[in-house]
């Protein structure tokens, strides 16, 4: 048996009301939200923030639901990170299979799968550590974004601005350039990986 879920809810008096709006919060840590590529940190809390509302049929939740994640760069394994927010719009009915709808059995709702699923769905499968990162270098392992290799061309746009930076005595002579070098240019010329 698991314990009561902290998102149960008694909506009898929003079903004595059509038409009353209840607002509830919550800010919770919430066990085993893992996808492949990220996860939410065990012990970081959850946020559900929605308005409750009884309506034909069952109990309206709309709202929306926050939270962080943490993972690994698909790009360069660096640790990733970010937070997430999603709107949510589900209804609970009497009798639900969970499939539609969720359950609302008597007077009582529990948001948490509700929650789970707005989660789950979310948690990026893939994640990068920032939009712009190079990755590691396919024949060597290096990290592209903090050194470079002499494994060949890494042209995208970035290194070509690099190479308008070091034109030909570059090019004929990479060994010329260190790769202290080549970061602080690159850091000094931008763009800015964030
Ligand atoms: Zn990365
Ligand atoms: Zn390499």
């Amino acid at each position: 048996m698991t314990p009561v879920s902290c998102f149960v809810v008694d909506v009898g008096h929003l079903r004595r009301s059509p038409g009353l709006q209840w607002h509830r919060t919550w800010r919770e840590p919430m066990a085993d939200l893992v996808v492949t590529g990220s996860a939410v940190p065990a012990g970081q809390p959850v946020e559900l923030d929605v308005v409750l509302e009884s309506v034909l049929g069952g109990v309206r939740a709309l709202g929306v639901v926050r939270f962080g994640w943490a993972g690994a760069c698909r790009r360069c394994l660096r640790p990733a990170a970010g937070s997430v927010e999603v709107a949510v719009a589900e209804m609970f009915t009497p009798g639900s299979d969970g499939e539609d709808t969720y359950p609302l059995v008597g007077d009582l709702v529990d948001l948490e799968p509700l929650v789970r699923d707005a989660v789950l769905l979310e948690l990026p499968p893939a994640p990068l550590c920032h939009p712009g990162c190079r990755g590691l270098c396919p024949a060597c392992g290096t990290d592209r974004n903090v050194a470079t290799c002499r494994c060949g061309p890494a042209l995208d746009g970035r290194w070509a601005a690099l190479d308008q930076l070091y034109p030909a005595p570059a090019r004929r002579a990479p060994r010329a350039v260190s790769g202290e070098d080549l970061r602080s240019s690159y850091r000094a010329a931008g763009p800015t990986t964030r």
